[in-house]
């Protein structure tokens, strides 16, 4: 006897990035980006591991900031006007090194955005998603940032008072060579073995001192490792898009990073931030 179907999951709301939870393996939920109405509940996918699964794009697409209809969507969902007036889409959220901080002839957008986001302590990690790289983000964000880029392992090393001064180290390690990047097709073939983490973050932890950056104390650097709920790898990595293909369908083979692993290909949701989309899966 086949085991029971699980019932269709119907969700249906506007994407945003996905809700994840650290766990052995790490647990993931869809997240309505309604901003001017009661989202939706959460939608659990990784119960739905191994079965068939229907993404639609019903066509609309709303901003993740502002909840006005937009044609198209700059950084995370945000609409045109959004996007060159929030702080949530400034310069420093891509590249933490041109914070604006304390420049009188140029404030952040939002002085409470930059209190509660800019200037607070930021961590320099390295991690490991395609390779070995070295990466920051606030405190708070952990270990979801990690989980985000779908990191094997991550190991936490510096913590510095806000966005601007992690963001100038980071830019100084990336233009000695340390990769900053993840090549996301490699990250989709597989995990790479965590030890090669440790030689990488030597280098770095090394370079830091040489620089007079103060490093965390042994026991919080240790490494953190996260397992992903994936039955098969992807031979070939063919990539999803609901521009090109309103309806994305196939076996829910793994999810990894922000990506939706299907047997008919890779979907970056992340990506399609502010699409109102209805998920079926049997
Ligand atoms: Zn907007
Ligand atoms: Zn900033």
């Amino acid at each position: 006897m086949p085991a029971a179907s699980p019932p269709p999951l119907a969700w249906t709301g506007i994407l945003r990035k996905m809700r994840v939870e650290p766990g052995d393996p790490v647990a993931y939920f869809l997240r309505d980006a309604t901003v001017d109405g009661i989202p939706a509940a959460d939608g659990a996918l990784s119960p739905h591991l191994g079965a068939q699964v229907e993404l639609r794009f019903l066509g609309e697409i709303r901003c993740t900031l502002c909840g006005r209809a937009t044609k198209s969507t700059f950084s995370d969902g945000a609409c045109f006007p959004c996007s060159q007036s929030r702080p949530e889409a400034d310069i420093c959220i891509v590249k933490p090194e041109l914070c604006h901080h304390g420049q009188p002839d140029h404030p952040c957008r939002d002085e409470a955005f930059a209190q509660a986001q800019c200037f607070r302590p930021h961590v320099l990690y390295v991690s490991l998603t395609s390779g070995p790289k070295v990466g920051i983000t606030r405190e708070a964000n952990l270990p979801a940032r990690w989980i985000d880029q779908g990191a094997v392992v991550a190991m936490p090393l510096a913590m510095l008072p806000d966005r601007r001064s992690v963001g100038l180290v980071e830019k100084r390690l990336s233009d000695e060579g340390f990769a900053d990047r993840t090549h996301w097709t490699r990250m989709l073939k597989g995990d790479p073995a965590a030890e090669e983490l440790l030689p990488f973050a030597e280098r770095v932890a090394a370079r830091l001192t040489d620089w007079g950056v103060p490093l965390l104390p042994e026991r919080a650097r240790g490494p953190q490792g996260f397992r992903y709920p994936v039955r098969t790898w992807p031979g070939k990595v063919v990539s999803l898009n609901l521009d090109k293909t309103p309806l994305v369908a196939g076996v829910l083979e793994g999810i990894k990073g922000q990506y939706l692993m299907l047997d008919s290909g890779v979907i970056n949701l992340r990506k399609f931030s502010g699409y109102r989309v209805e998920v079926k899966a049997g």
